[in-house]
């Protein structure tokens, strides 16, 4: 019974999904603010459109045994059609969308790659270690669950460096080429002691790894994966998030994006907006409904209803919790947006806030990823 929810929505995603994965959640990776040289947040919602539009209804397979483990052989790269049990312990397969190789590498030190690249290092340590666990499961889930047709996108491996698609990476090589070692050593060691902390651990939901997605930035609550991807996972439901009471120590929390009303016309005509633009701007935006986390759900423009997801591609908002209104004094068209991401799963600046009230990692992962466990895959 409990995988006709997934399977649900995996019927929805498989329509929906393919769409948003090209469109993706953006392509940044953690940078360096040369201005202040501090990390500038910069991160994309990774884990999103790629594992939930591929979601299978998961086989049964126990996560390891100890004999699992032992058989392992990391040996390389004739390996790629390796036990499945390769991926957990000793190395997971990555296919470098820059250089177009697979290349592998022990778990933990590529897990290093993807914290580093996916949340800025100057985090709360509590944040770091869980966001490691997030992107362990998803790596993991990722390893054992990969479909044929998704394991092909990756010419055999278990996952890929595109942010848009499975997860950001930087070696710590490339770090060091382009920030220079000295700055990021310390950077790089605190990530790697997240890392090494909690090795072997991952969330899972029944027994299952969940599939961990995550987002920068929320306002009072995250967004439930029904609202946006239109099917119920247990794990990814609405929760209270403190940013909204912390706006102003997190950058970039609200974001404006303005045009004027021929610009904002004609982005949505470009989109395939057929509708007549008639009479004073202000009377083009009409009714905006929210949904049950407070995002813009849609509105009507020119008495066409719209989606606030298509929106937000149509016009690259940070988030699909906006409000849209027409100042007439300017002539011109404004979106105020609050927070960045599509808003499911762990809040990383939520997380970090938590972090710094004293919260612990587990803490975190319990509070964003609704009723899962803990578990660590090298136990039995
Ligand atoms: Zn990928």
């Amino acid at each position: 019974m409990k995988y006709l929810g997934m399977l649900f929505f995996v019927l929805f995603v498989f329509t929906l999904g393919v769409l948003y994965a090209i469109i993706g959640e953006g392509d940044f990776v953690n940078i360096i603010d040369t201005a202040d040289g501090t990390f500038n947040y910069n991160t994309v919602d990774a884990f999103t459109s790629s594992a939930l539009a591929n979601m299978q209804p998961l086989p049964h397979i126990s996560l390891s045994t100890p004999s699992d483990l032992d058989a392992l052989d990391a040996s390389g790269e004739s390996e790629i059609e390796r036990d499945i049990f390769g991926a957990l312990g000793e190395v997971i397969y990555i296919y470098d969308t820059e250089t177009k190789e697979i290349f592998h590498e022990k778990l933990d030190d590529y897990l290093c790659g993807v914290v580093f690249a996916e949340m800025p290092s100057s985090f709360e340590v509590e944040a770091l270690k869980a966001q490691a666990v997030a992107a362990r499961s998803y790596s993991v889930y990722k390893a054992l669950y990969s479909s044929e047709s998704e394991r092909a996108q990756h010419f055999g491996a278990d996952i890929c460096t595109d942010s848009a698609h499975c997860k950001a990476y930087i070696s710590y090589e490339n770090a060091c080429l382009k920030w220079g070692e000295e700055y990021i050593s310390p950077f790089w060691d605190k990530v790697k002691a997240a890392v090494s902390f909690t090795s072997g651990q991952i969330i899972v939901y029944d027994s299952e790894p969940a599939i961990a997605v995550f987002h920068a930035i929320s306002n009072n609550l995250t967004e439930s994966a029904e609202n946006i991807w239109g099917g119920d996972v247990p794990y990814l439901v609405s929760v209270p998030t403190a940013e909204n009471e912390n706006a102003e120590a997190i950058k970039d929390f609200s974001t404006l994006n303005i045009y004027k009303p021929e610009e904002f016309k004609s982005k949505l005509v470009s989109n395939g907006f057929r509708e007549d633009f008639g009479g004073n701007p202000e009377s083009w935006v009409g009714e905006i409904t929210l949904n049950s986390s407070g995002r813009v759900d849609n509105i009507k423009i020119c008495g066409k209803i719209i989606s606030g997801k298509r929106l937000r591609e149509i016009f690259s908002l940070r988030s699909t919790d906006f409000y849209l209104e027409y100042k007439e004094i300017d002539g011109e068209f404004i979106f105020n947006v609050k927070g960045y991401g599509h808003g499911v799963g762990m809040s990383q600046h939520g997380a970090n806030l938590m972090a710094q009230e004293g919260k612990n990692y587990e803490d975190i992962l319990l509070w964003y990823y609704m009723g899962v466990d803990i578990i660590n895959i090298y136990d039995n």
